[in-house]
């Protein structure tokens, strides 16, 4: 059997390492904090599982049409104040990142991703049989530089993908330089990728969304701000001829979300639950996040997160060395290298975790650099 060229380049391998390393200590009978995980710590809350349970009861187990539920798409177009014919329920954020890339990164196109930043858009990119051109943010607080996009853009640029609060730094940029992106963008022809899952969750600078404007897709869900990673349930805004890309690929990839949970959302939102549910969350995430940061960054260089629950850090040695020495104190963290090529030395710490576990993780920390050889 022969894998198909367009995977030659995509790997798993970091992830299986990562998976083994823990697994291996797991066995050898060590506790292991793991710092690694990618969604909220928190159950799904009570308000959504009941709404999902009657809306179950009364039929909502078939398709909805390829555009989702019209109720769901109705309150999520009121919040961004735009056309409910420019909303598109999928199956996760995931779905809509994907929908997206095929349908608009041409094969043998640029596509731009200010780097440190999400894993998966590297993959959608190599999927797509497309040139990756990062453009660095490690000197500007892991902020994008308009500037520095300029600099790379030409009429090869199909895609510029843009993720604020940012995975895994935690940064939110600001409305300047974000409306700025998208203005070169648009001077190219090319469309910005506005990966916003995160928006819910922020500390400081409230995140700008980017929805409205004609060359940009954004994608949202719901699964980081109603933990709901395992539900499916995430959306695209667009104006209606990039929605119609998009749809020639979701009619084939996610068809619909699942019914019960659109519907679920749809009466959350509808009850005006959404903010309450979120800001308890949040308050919980913004304690966690200021004792981590106060914590990590008396050990490390560390940009203070405004958003999501991550933190990048710049641990000073080969991060995969890093990480299983760090094992030996019983924590696990996440190499920054799927990140992008120029984080060797970083790791990605998740404080999705208790206090009573962040506070474990912490001390290993320290126990580990108080042992370490001082460099002369
Ligand atoms: N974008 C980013 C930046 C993420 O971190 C994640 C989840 N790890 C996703 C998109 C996808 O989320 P989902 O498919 O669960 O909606």
């Amino acid at each position: 059997m022969r894998e198909a060229a367009r995977l030659s380049e995509i790997s798993t391998s970091m992830i299986r390492r990562m998976f083994e390393i823990v697994e291996r200590a797991r066995k050898e009978g060590r506790e292991i904090v793991s710092l690694t995980i990618g969604e909220p710590d928190f159950s799904t809350p009570r308000e959504v599982i009941e709404r999902a349970v009657a809306a179950m009861n009364s039929g909502y187990t078939h398709y909805t049409s390829n555009f989702g539920l019209d109720e769901l798409r109705e309150v999520i177009a009121e919040r961004y104040g735009v056309p409910t014919s420019d909303v598109m329920i999928t199956a996760g954020g995931s779905e809509a990142l994907m929908n997206a890339s095929l349908a608009l990164i041409e094969r043998g196109s640029r596509v731009i991703i200010p780097t440190p930043n999400f894993l998966s858009y590297f993959t959608y990119a190599k999927l797509c049989e497309a040139r990756i051109e990062e453009v660095r943010t490690h000197d500007t607080g892991f902020k994008p530089d308009p500037d520095r996009i300029n600099e790379v853009m030409d009429r090869d640029v199909s895609v510029i993908f843009l993720n604020y609060p940012n995975n895994p730094t935690g940064v939110v940029a600001g409305k300047k330089e974000l409306r700025e992106i998208v203005e070169i963008a648009s001077d190219y022809n090319a469309v910005v990728i506005s990966d916003e899952i995160y928006d819910q969750i922020h500390y400081d600078a409230k995140p700008i969304s980017l929805a409205g404007y004609e060359n940009v897709v954004v994608v949202n869900g719901f699964s980081k701000s109603l933990s709901m990673t395992g539900w499916r349930i995430g959306f695209t805004i667009a104006g209606e001829s990039l929605l119609d890309s998009m749809l020639k690929v979701h009619q084939v990839n996610g068809v619909c979300a699942p019914a019960f949970a659109q519907k679920a959302v749809a009466d959350v939102i509808g009850d005006g639950l959404f903010d309450k549910i979120v800001s308890e969350m949040v308050s919980e995430f913004r304690r966690r996040r200021d004792y981590v940061y106060s914590e990590l960054s008396e050990i490390y260089e560390v940009v203070k997160p405004e958003g999501a629950f991550y933190m990048f850090v710049n641990v000073n040695e080969d991060c995969m060395a890093f990480i299983e020495k760090l094992l030996q104190f019983g924590v696990a963290v996440t190499p920054g290298l799927p990140f992008g090529t120029h984080n060797k030395t970083y790791v990605r710490i998740s404080y999705a975790n208790s206090m009573e576990n962040l506070k474990k993780a912490v001390k290993a920390f320290r126990e580990y650099e108080s042992q370490k050889p001082r460099s002369p």
